[in-house]
């Protein structure tokens, strides 16, 4: 089945969907530095190389939001991320969007209260 697993996180509808202009005015804003938060030091990624553009709701999700293409290349849903961290970020994404694909079947059937009760 998945005979290349690696290569199914870019291309495609990957990232890199932000106009120059846009990426520019993000990096900008961001301060060139990681925006990544540790979740358990309060504490900013210091990275200001290999610094790469994320988006924050992903593109697949906005589109079935309804969202349009200015929408979801407007710098307000873009955010600085380092290598690292935008790999990070992509692969807990993905797997969220696997657990969602999951949640969205049941795998069993719902318990059925017994017919002869009530
Ligand atoms: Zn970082």
């Amino acid at each position: 089945m998945a005979k290349r697993p690696w290569a199914s996180s870019h291309g495609r509808s990957g990232s890199g969907g932000f106009p120059p202009r846009i990426r520019r005015a993000i990096l900008t804003r961001d301060g060139w530095q990681c925006t990544h938060v540790d979740p358990h030091t309060g504490e900013r990624c210091t990275a200001t190389e290999r610094l790469e553009v994320d988006h924050v709701v992903s593109q697949a999700d906005a589109r079935r939001l309804g969202w349009t293409p200015a929408e979801i290349h407007d710098p307000a849903n873009g955010v600085t991320l380092c290598a690292p961290h935008h790999a990070a970020r992509t692969r807990a994404q993905a797997t969220a969007g696997r657990a969602r694909a999951r949640a969205a079947r049941p795998r069993r059937r719902p318990p059925e209260r017994h017919p002869g009760l009530r």
